[in-house]
Formats: structure tokens, C-alpha cells, sequence
């Protein structure tokens, strides 16, 4: 009876909930058109499959807003840039835990592009319903409709590769947070359960959240994952912490990404030759609009090629973007 909503686990001919992403055509083959009886879809971002408790609460924590009012705007989307495509952002302000006061003042976040109302509201809204999916359902809430999000990123041609057996033109890509960070416990497991799902596609994150013990346990879980690469995020502030982090972590797990501030502690380059053989470290030279400071020339460090002038960036959506054709900091 494929009609009415009802899957009953065979593939759906002629209709799709409105809640499925839009890139899958009618005829989707049924690998991917099946979702199993047991497991009712509730990726909506309006509530409306959270049940009416979790409706009831929502409407008292609003009573007297506007419907203009942002607290009526839920949803999870992805930036696509032409550095790394696909990416997953959150606010530095709520989520960057662990922020050193040299990412605080050299961010990239800081730039005229990611200032604009649109951006941050894209960013506010992806924190804001983050918050309310793990309030009403935990991580695997949270994990359902992060799902969209990993679909939305899904190559344009992934269907007919998937068909005719090649490759699809660009790679599956998505990295997590281009701008913000792990933030909580649950939010990590919200996105370990994804990560584990779309094993065709590639994650990569950096971070900084390696100060809280239990936080770093679930990011080493996270970075583990065969299809994803995490990257301690360090800087002149915080390099000891990332070290002491870094050895405590199962071997293999962590890469490390320097951001290379004009003026270095003199003790860094040292202290990260005492674990080179265990960890591939990628040096960013700060920049800002195409200039960046002169790169620091060790055999530790591999210069990021995007920022250094090896490779340029890509507008559209369709050709390889530079960290998908490098891919040092990939899985
Ligand atoms: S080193 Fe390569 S993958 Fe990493 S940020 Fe630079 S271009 Fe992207």
C-alpha cells in the first residue's frame, strides 16, 4: 500500500513525504527509497513530529513573541564556500569553548563574508535548533536531522554514479564547522552517529575543544570513525595542551593544524618535534585578503596550498574545490 505515508519496506513509487530531500527523484531505487516501518522519519525542523509535550513547551517558552521573532525559526542548513565546499556552522560566541585569544583575534570568522546578517543568522538558527533537538530527544534527535544536512551535500550526480557504477565528478565532502565548534558531550555523539552513517561521505573538523576530558573522549571517539579526520586545532596558546591531548589519544587518531600567527613561541617548533612521527601537522599562515604572513619552512609542518598560492579557489558548486583536490586534511 505505498500510498497514505505507509513504508512498509518496499520501494515508493509515485509518492514522497515532504520531508524527504528533494534531490531524490520519484524512482529512487529501493536502497534508498526505504525507510523501515519500525523507524518513523521525524527529520522535520518544525516540531511537529516531536510530540505534542515538546509542542506544549515550545508554545509556553514563546507566549507573547511575534511570529516575526527568530524563536519561530528552526532548521539546519550547510555554507557551501569555494575553499572547502560543503560545510556545517555554528557561532564562535556560543560553541568555540576553548577559543585561545589568538584564534579570537586572527578567525577567519572575522571576515566581511561570514559578518553578513544572513551568515550569522544561518549559524544562530543552526545553534538554536541544535539546542532544542537535544533538549526534546538527545543526540539521536539531533542525529536524525543532521542527516538532512549530510543528504543536502550529496554530489549532484551521486544517483547516476550510483546507477552506472563510475565516480561521481566531485567527491562526497562535508567538513563540520567552518566556522564555531564542538560546544557539549551530546552534541559530539549527535554527530558521531551521522558520521557512522554516511560512511560514502568524507568529514574533517578542527578543533579546540581538547581541554574538558570528557569532551575530548568523544571527539577522539568521533575522529576515529574511518570516514572522518578530526585536526587539534593549535596556536602560539595553546600547543601544550593540544601535545598532552594528542599523547593521551589512541595512536593514529589526531592530525594537528597550525595557525601561524606572525610572531611564534619560540618553544612550539621543539615541543612538536617530540611527537612528529605520530602526527601530520598542517601550517596556516595567517592571512587575510589574499595576503598571508611568510610560512614557516620546517620539515614538521606541510603549508596549507590554498592559503600559500598552490591551489586556487573554486566559485561553483560543480568543479573540485581546493581541499577536495588536496585532501592533507581529509580522511
Ligand atoms: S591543507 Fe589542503 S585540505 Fe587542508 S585546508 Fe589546506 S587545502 Fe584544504
Amino acid at each position: 500500500m505505498p500510498f497514505m505515508g505507509t513504508y512498509i519496506g518496499k520501494a515508493t513509487f509515485g509518492w514522497v513525504p515532504t520531508c524527504w530531500p528533494l534531490q531524490f527523484p520519484r524512482w529512487a531505487p529501493p536502497q534508498v527509497a526505504i525507510v523501515p516501518k519500525s523507524k518513523p522519519n521525524r527529520q522535520l525542523t518544525c516540531g511537529a513530529h516531536l510530540g505534542v509535550e515538546s509542542q506544549q513547551r515550545w508554545a509556553a517558552s514563546t507566549q507573547g513573541e511575534t511570529q516575526m521573532s527568530t524563536k519561530f525559526d528552526y532548521g539546519l542548513d550547510l555554507t557551501n564556500n569555494s575553499k572547502v565546499g560543503w560545510a556545517f556552522s555554528l557561532p564562535r560566541s556560543k560553541t568555540c569553548v576553548n577559543a585561545t585569544n589568538i584564534c579570537k583575534r586572527l578567525c577567519y570568522g572575522n571576515g566581511i563574508r561570514y559578518q553578513s546578517a544572513g551568515q550569522k543568522s544561518k549559524k544562530e538558527r543552526n545553534f538554536r535548533t541544535a539546542e532544542f533537538l537535544l533538549r526534546e530527544g538527545g543526540p539521536e534527535l539531533l542525529f536524525q536531522n543532521l542527516c538532512t544536512v549530510v543528504e543536502q551535500a550529496r554530489p549532484r550526480d551521486w544517483l547516476t554514479a550510483q546507477i552506472t557504477g563510475r565516480q561521481t565528478v566531485i567527491p562526497w565532502t562535508l567538513r563540520i564547522h567552518d566556522v564555531g565548534d564542538f560546544y557539549s558531550v551530546d552534541y559530539v555523539r549527535a554527530w558521531f552517529l551521522t558520521v557512522q552513517k554516511y560512511a560514502g561521505c568524507k568529514f574533517w573538523f578542527y578543533t579546540r575543544s581538547f581541554l574538558d576530558v570528557e569532551l575530548f573522549e568523544a571527539l577522539s571517539s568521533l575522529a576515529a570513525l574511518p570516514n572522518c579526520q578530526g585536526l587539534l586545532s593549535i596556536d602560539s596558546d595553546n600547543f601544550e595542551q593540544a601535545i598532552i591531548a594528542k599523547c593521551k589519544s589512541p595512536a593514529g587518531v589526531w592530525n594537528m593544524a597550525l595557525l601561524q600567527d606572525s610572531v611564534l613561541n619560540s618553544n612550539l617548533v621543539p615541543a612538536l618535534s617530540a611527537i612528529e612521527d605520530s602526527v601530520d601537522i598542517v601550517n596556516f599562515p595567517y592571512h587575510r585578503s589574499g595576503r598571508h604572513v611568510a610560512p614557516l619552512r620546517s620539515k614538521l609542518l606541510t603549508n596549507c596550498p590554498a592559503v600559500v598560492g598552490g591551489l586556487s579557489l573554486k566559485a561553483s558548486k560543480d568543479s573540485l574545490r581546493p581541499c577536495q583536490s588536496c585532501t592533507i586534511c581529509l580522511p
